[in-house]
């Protein structure tokens, strides 16, 4: 059921929201749009509504097969298409793997998320990666994989490895997406979104922001996330990272409002969900993260790197999380 006030699906009057699939671009519009301040301050009504705004949830990525990606996305190192000095790599062995994970559930992280630069995985590369989750899972630690696309039957053997997420990301708006990449379609992506949910397993789905797309298709993004017929269960929200190499390397910087903007539309459009502060932290300043947690970002992966870009070390995010009175979720 559709909210009422002003079409932005919240009262001004009670802060009340509630799970909607049905945003029109016009009213996801419309609280881009909105002053900043209030924008943030909505945003932050929804978040306390449906979370405790002093925790936030950490999750540690780790890449477990780099490089020679046979699809285009323009914003990537690990593409096979562009010289970004990403070197490829074979699939990582399941001791190595397990050693960082203990590592990561050392340094306080209880989800561990695995991503492999492939198209799709094939047959034999599933038994590596089931033996992976199993693995992180007997640590006691959510997990989380991002392989590419899906067959039916790929998800239902991750789904009886005990997977409990899969990161699939929309990336932009419909519009936009051919921009960015030609060798998978959006439809493919949507396909590959309804096999992990039709398996069981949780679904982490966001995009990037910075790419030079207008604030009409980061408006489209969010309408796509937000009409899933159930909302994912994580939103990464990207600050696009510029690689040397990549076609975006020299893409136009995003202002930090504009970046935060993002931020508050997705947590009001879907109350629920983990937003997570994903990659770009590493050029983001303090202050602009402590607007993205104020306007209801409540996750964040930490580690040295991101797949192959940089992102800050975990002291300097602890340490930043100690400033500000927050806490890591366990
Ligand atoms: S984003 Fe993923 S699918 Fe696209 S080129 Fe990089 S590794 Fe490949």
């Amino acid at each position: 059921m559709a909210l009422t006030e002003n079409g932005t699906g919240f009262s001004l009057a009670t802060g009340f929201s509630q799970l909607r699939h049905d945003w029109t671009r016009e009213e996801v519009r419309a609280l881009f749009e909105l002053p900043f301040t209030e924008l943030v301050f909505r945003a932050a009504q929804v978040h306390r509504q449906n979370f405790d705004p002093a925790e936030v949830q950490i999750s540690t990525l780790l890449s477990i097969k780099t490089g020679g990606c046979p699809e285009d996305c323009a914003y990537c190192p690990q593409s096979a298409k562009y010289d970004a000095g990403v070197k490829a790599e074979k699939l990582m062995s399941l001791d190595a793997v397990l050693a960082e994970a203990r590592a990561a559930k050392a340094g306080g992280a209880t989800r561990f998320c695995m991503g492999a630069a492939w198209r799709e995985p094939k047959d034999r590369d599933m038994d590596k990666v089931c033996a992976m989750i199993e693995g992180v899972r007997d640590l006691g630690m959510e997990t989380c994989v991002t392989l590419g696309m899906l067959t039916q039957a790929q998800a239902r053997r991750l789904k009886g490895a005990g997977l409990d997420y899969y990161n699939h990301n929309l990336d932009t708006s419909p519009e936009f997406y051919g921009e960015i990449i030609t060798t998978r379609t959006y439809q493919e992506r949507l396909d590959t979104l309804d096999v992990v949910r039709e398996a069981g397993i949780h679904v982490c789905c966001g995009g990037i922001v910075g790419m030079g797309e207008d604030v009409d298709d980061r408006a489209g993004m969010i309408v796509a996330l937000a009409n899933l017929p159930v909302h994912p269960e994580s939103v990464p929200i990207n600050m696009l990272v510029k690689v040397e190499g990549t076609p975006l390397a020299d893409a136009a910087a995003v202002d930090p409002f504009d970046f935060v903007r993002a931020i508050a539309v997705a947590r009001i459009t879907m109350p629920g969900s983990m937003v997570r502060l994903s990659a770009g932290r590493e050029d983001m300043s303090e202050e602009t993260q402590a607007l993205c947690f104020l306007a209801g970002a409540n996750s964040i992966f930490y580690g040295p790197k991101l797949l192959t870009t940089p992102n800050p070390g975990r002291d300097r995010d602890m340490a930043l999380l100690d400033k500000l009175g927050l806490r890591p979720s366990l």
